[in-house]
């Protein structure tokens, strides 16, 4: 009687803040922000009929992307899902390799590894950043690889681990630092799946760019949108030379032969979508700044409930705060759908984190260490409504 009171209570509780931060109306997770150029961008590529996969406004969204990045060379792709595919097959992962990739991730992750015919390898999480753990790893390489002449293999399959993928969970980056020098340490690439930070840095340098090689993902409930679209990160431009090559087809240069080299990708971002993009990458700072207004009312807000946490970003970082979450209490994860309906049912979108990679079908038989952190977490953490347009409200 007493223990159904006390879990009532938490997620009326939870409703009563977000209704203090939100306002009353309903809202959803994330949605997209048109307050700009959007609509002259677009019907500028429709007046003068350069929709598709030629026209200016692709150079000038991959341009807008480098100097704000810092990065040296950007592939805008359809897809960021494209765009973490063509990474792979760019960073020489190969059929039937391994790649180390966190259990706390969307299911694209693990799909680009897969649709390469490689075989995802899952590795646990860190509770503070929310990304791959880097002494874990490198403990776990150390017991189960052999480093020799054919590269990293993993003893128990006999298959070469050839890379590994962090993720930036949330728009929080994870520790480049540690997992830089696990890699080094076992000279396999970093390939860093930056998806969902765009505009998060990392002691001052933009994610995305401490990598190989990294994709970015303008799907609609990103922080910036093209509709669907993503882009490649890389300060290799030999690499980069490839990935435009690949994901164009493999088509050479001629005035008028199709001449292709190799089987090639259409991954290209149609002109219509970058023009999206181009404005939306013009108000990106006015988005970074309102989320942070919204993170700091949520961490405010969340700080009175005992039991409750707002995830905040990790030291030395700035996070995009993309998605906020929330972590109930290790005690309370039962009460995780309480929460989920309750919050719900009053209008204010809320969803669990992805269900962990080795808890679906087909990565279950899938190498992995042990998941415990990334269980854990998936047991009781919450994203609440993130758009920026919510600092507004209230
Ligand atoms: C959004 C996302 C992607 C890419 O998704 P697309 O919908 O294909 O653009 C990849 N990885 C993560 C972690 C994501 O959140």
């Amino acid at each position: 009687m007493t223990q159904k009171n006390t879990d009532k209570n938490i997620a009326t509780e939870i409703v009563q803040k977000l209704a203090e931060v939100l306002g009353p109306d309903a809202t959803s997770l994330h949605e997209p922000c048109f307050e700009g150029n959007e609509w002259a961008y677009v019907k500028d590529c429709i007046d003068t009929g350069w929709v598709s996969t030629a026209g200016s406004y692709v150079n000038r969204f991959e341009e807008m992307i480098v100097s704000y990045t810092g990065s040296e060379n950007v592939i805008a792709t359809g897809t960021g899902t494209q765009a973490l595919h063509a990474a792979l097959l760019v960073a020489n992962v190969q059929h039937g390799d391994e790649v180390i990739i966190p259990a706390l991730t969307f299911v694209a992750t693990a799909n680009a590894v897969a649709q390469i015919g490689a075989i995802p390898h899952i590795a646990d999480i860190e509770a503070g950043t929310l990304g791959l753990d880097p002494r874990k790893l490198r403990t776990h390489l150390e017991t189960i690889t052999d480093n020799g002449p054919d590269g990293l293999i993993n003893t128990a399959t006999g298959r070469k681990i050839s890379g590994v993928i962090c993720m930036h969970t949330f728009g929080h980056p994870c520790d480049l630092e540690g997992l830089l020098n696990v890699c080094q340490q076992f000279n396999i690439p970093l390939i860093e799946d930056a998806a969902e930070s765009l505009g998060s840095l990392y002691k001052d340098q933009h994610t995305g760019s401490f990598g190989l090689i990294s994709a970015l993902s303008f799907n609609g409930n990103k922080t910036i949108t093209t509709g669907g679209g993503g882009a490649i990160m890389t300060n290799d431009s030999t690499l980069a030379d490839r990935v435009r090559h690949l994901t164009r087809t493999a088509k050479q240069a001629h005035n008028w032969e199709f001449i292709h080299d190799q089987v090639g990708y259409n991954y290209r971002l149609p002109n219509l979508n970058a023009a999206l993009g181009c404005a939306q990458m013009e108000a990106l700072p006015m988005y970074l700044s309102r989320k942070r207004i919204l993170a700091y009312r949520y961490h405010a807000a969340f700080a009175e409930i005992p039991g409750v946490e707002s995830f905040a970003e990790p030291d030395g970082c700035k996070s995009n705060y993309w998605l906020n979450a929330i972590l109930l209490d290790p005690a309370d994860a039962g009460i995780r759908d309480d929460v989920l309906q309750a919050t719900n049912d009053a209008g204010y979108m809320t969803r669990p984190a992805w269900r962990p990679m080795h808890m679906l079908p087909m990565f279950a038989d899938c190498p992995r260490t042990r998941l415990d952190v990334s269980e854990d977490i998936y047991a009781r953490l919450i994203n609440i409504p993130s758009s920026s347009q919510l600092a507004l409200s209230a």
